[in-house]
């Protein structure tokens, strides 16, 4: 394993925002991990663990430490006496073929996920989800070396305390590298999603009873005319989290917004589409401030017009936030990690 200084990390994010990392290095077995952190130890250097740069935004000055880009690949499927399947994917794997391969082999769980940019390894850190089902409804355990202890660890479904968009590793930045995720996805099932987008896509087509695959078809043509295409625009995906309200505070915005759509979460809180207030209430929807935007056709997704810095994001992102918080009274969380 070879350890190099001074790398560039725009090119390692989707944002193609950052500064450079003091030292880097790729993993792509487990004994590369204990190199890297014995070399972090020696030399004091905190660490970050880089996947697939799809949810980070990179200070303009980069990483003063030891970054580590995951690289471990290698996909596992074993069938367990229940009659459901074990499958393992070491983190490096791309999150979206990972998908598409269970997909393949008729495994029902996670086919609402797809297309969701970023690699299997950060599946769990965010606890990703997508039209209905998150990555915690079918994770079964994620092995990952704990940076305190020096050692590999298991770490069961219970013990990763995933909520919406979080889990322990976001808890704990830095402590954990996840090595491999396993989950367990059923050979039988219904595949459906009562998302307005997916709804509405399988009533246009007339289709009542959708395959597995036809769900993930569906997925990715939605995501595709939603979201911008990462290989052509800078972009971290969704910036903020969709917020959570009491049924009170939801009442008295409808009540101002009779438009405004929400949904429940469980008896005390519903969920507000963010996207829906910044574009409806807030009036931002592809709009630019300087370099940087929110996307046309969604406007929880800040877009990167070509030479923004973490600097102008950081502000335009605050200004959204003042924004809705001045119309709304709703205080605005970053989904997106801000890294350096
Ligand atoms: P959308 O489908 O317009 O949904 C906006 C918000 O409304 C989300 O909070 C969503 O909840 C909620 N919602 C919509 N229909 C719902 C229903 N039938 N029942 C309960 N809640 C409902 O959002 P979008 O921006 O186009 O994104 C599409 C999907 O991709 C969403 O599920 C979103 O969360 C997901 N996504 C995930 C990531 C990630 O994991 N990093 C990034 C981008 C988008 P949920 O958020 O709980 O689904």
């Amino acid at each position: 394993m070879t350890i190099t200084e001074n790398i560039s990390l725009k090119e390692f994010t989707t944002f193609r925002i950052g500064g450079n990392a003091r030292f880097f290095c790729t993993v792509k077995k487990e004994e590369e991990i204990l190199e890297a952190f014995s070399f972090a130890q020696k030399n004091k250097l905190q660490v970050f663990v880089l996947g697939g740069g799809s949810n980070i935004l990179i200070s303009d000055n980069g990483f003063d430490g030891l970054v580590i880009k995951m690289e471990m690949k290698g996909i596992e499927f074993l069938p367990d006496e229940s009659g459901n399947v074990r499958v393992t994917g070491a983190a490096g794997e791309d999150w979206d073929s990972f998908v598409g391969k269970c997909v393949e082999k008729e495994l029902y769980g996670i086919e609402t996920l797809s297309y969701i940019p970023g690699t299997v390894g950060a599946a769990p850190v965010q606890n990703i989800g997508a039209y209905g089902s998150e990555a915690k409804d079918t994770i079964d355990c994620v092995r990952a070396f704990d940076i305190k202890t020096g050692e590999f660890i298991s770490i069961s479904n219970l013990d990763c305390h995933f909520s919406y968009r979080d889990s322990m590793f976001k808890k704990n930045p830095g402590r954990y590298i996840v090595t491999s995720v396993t989950f367990i996805l059923k050979k039988e099932g219904k595949a459906v999603s009562d998302y307005k987008d997916v709804r509405d896509y399988f009533s246009k087509k007339g289709i009542e009873s959708p395959t597995l695959s036809q769900v993930r078809d569906a997925v990715i043509y939605i995501r595709q005319n939603k979201l911008p295409d990462v290989k052509l625009i800078g972009t971290a995906g969704s910036f903020f989290k969709n917020p959570f309200v009491t049924y009170e505070e939801a009442h008295a915005l409808k009540a101002k917004f009779p438009e405004m759509p929400a949904y429940p979460v469980n008896d005390k809180v519903m969920k507000i589409p963010l996207g829906w207030i910044i574009d409806h209430i807030c009036n931002y929807k592809g709009i630019s401030k300087g370099e940087v935007g929110t996307y046309k056709n969604q406007a929880l997704v800040l877009v990167n017009n070509g030479n923004a810095t973490a600097e102008e994001v950081k502000q335009f992102a605050g200004e959204i936030i003042s924004i809705v918080k001045e119309k709304t009274g709703i205080v605005v969380d970053p989904e997106v990690e801000y890294i350096g």
